[in-house]
């Protein structure tokens, strides 16, 4: 909160319209947790509320998002905030955590439990069922026998079908004799094991979001508007009514943030930064934002388009294309560490 102050002088709640405690806490624009970005605008209309509703969206864009990939970035250079991801690999609001599988002998297998970018494969039992499809089966710490053959038999296992053994070596023999006191008869087969060093392999990283992640996205655009603009709207007028009703609740009658192609996306000031990208601009019925987080020709992070309002908007309400890149780079503040700067930014026509 240090940094950089609202021009809006809310003093009602823009989501509910309640009286604002002078005292409270405001919401940032960009997620904390993606580094605190020097003379990053905050915008502070928010009852506290309305704030935990917004911080529903938030959760589930830090945690399950292809986002949350890139966020050793931010706290890289935002060590005060280094705490708060402890309990990342949780999921949020219904949504589970990214899973990552890591494809050996043509088969992909569960990563291991996160540490990094490890690419070890969890301990699991793999074989081919009856229809065709491949079943896995992870194997945890301290399994039975018992528990591990009723994980087989629900996966569909049946006898005298080949099994494959993709366990970590100190655990081989008793995973192995465990199987075999099982199932005699069935042959085990292991998959072949890396020799220690740098390997390329290929994998499969999967994210699942629900409508609290676009909420996060929606939240973000507005909230940038409302600070960035030059036209002093508060975020109560009528007009953002459907985005104000989207990002509390997630209910909307279209949705209002929707893919767009890498084509439209503006590029980061340079190549080789990444940086946060909120920009604006005027369609034919209306005013709609872009947001590109982690943006830079390395991520694989996806632009989102965020149509704010629906009307017709006249010619000198936004001027033209017009943002802000909230660029990583090493800043610091008073001995401080900040993860960047924000940098205006214009995008031509056509
Ligand atoms: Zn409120």
């Amino acid at each position: 909160m240090k940094h950089g102050h609202s021009e809006v002088s809310a003093t009602s709640c823009i989501y509910c319209g309640l009286p604002l405690n002078a005292s409270g806490e405001g919401d940032h624009t960009i997620p904390l947790a993606y580094g605190e970005f020097f003379k990053a605008r905050n915008f502070f209309g928010l009852c506290d509320s309305c704030h935990s509703k917004c911080d529903q969206g938030a959760a589930q864009l830090l945690r399950c998002g292809i986002e949350s990939e890139y966020r050793d970035y931010a706290t890289l250079r935002s060590e005060r905030h280094a705490k708060r991801r402890s309990g990342m690999s949780k999921g949020a609001m219904g949504a589970p955590a990214p899973s990552r599988t890591v494809e050996i002998d043509g088969r992909h297998l569960p990563v291991r439990q996160r540490h990094g970018n490890s690419v070890e494969p969890s301990d699991c039992i793999v074989f081919r069922r009856a229809d065709g499809s491949e079943a896995t089966v992870s194997v945890f710490p301290r399994m039975g026998a018992r528990a591990l053959a009723r994980k087989l038999l629900a996966a569909g296992w049946v006898e005298g079908t080949e099994v494959f053994v993709s366990v970590a070596e100190e655990r081989h023999a008793e995973i192995v004799s465990m199987l075999e006191t099982l199932i005699p008869r069935a042959s085990y087969r292991e998959t072949s094991v890396l020799a220690a060093g740098v390997h390329r392999v290929k994998g499969v990283n999967v994210y699942t979001v629900n409508t609290h992640y676009f909420r996060a996205i929606a939240k973000i655009a507005f909230h940038h508007y409302l600070c960035w603009s030059t036209t002093q709207e508060s975020g109560r007028e009528p007009r953002f009514d459907e985005i104000r009703r989207f990002i509390t609740t997630g209910m909307a009658a279209q949705p209002p943030v929707v893919s767009v192609g890498d084509d439209s996306v503006p590029p980061p000031e340079s190549p080789a930064d990444v940086a946060h990208i909120v920009c604006f601009g005027r369609t034919a019925d209306g005013l709609v934002g872009l947001v590109h987080l982690f943006a830079n020709e390395d991520t694989k992070t996806r632009p989102w388009l965020v149509r704010l309002t629906h009307d017709e908007i006249s010619d000198d309400e936004v001027p033209d294309v017009w943002g802000h890149a909230y660029v990583y780079c090493d800043i610091v503040d008073g001995g401080k560490p900040y993860a960047g700067v924000v940098r205006e930014i214009r995008i031509r026509h056509g």
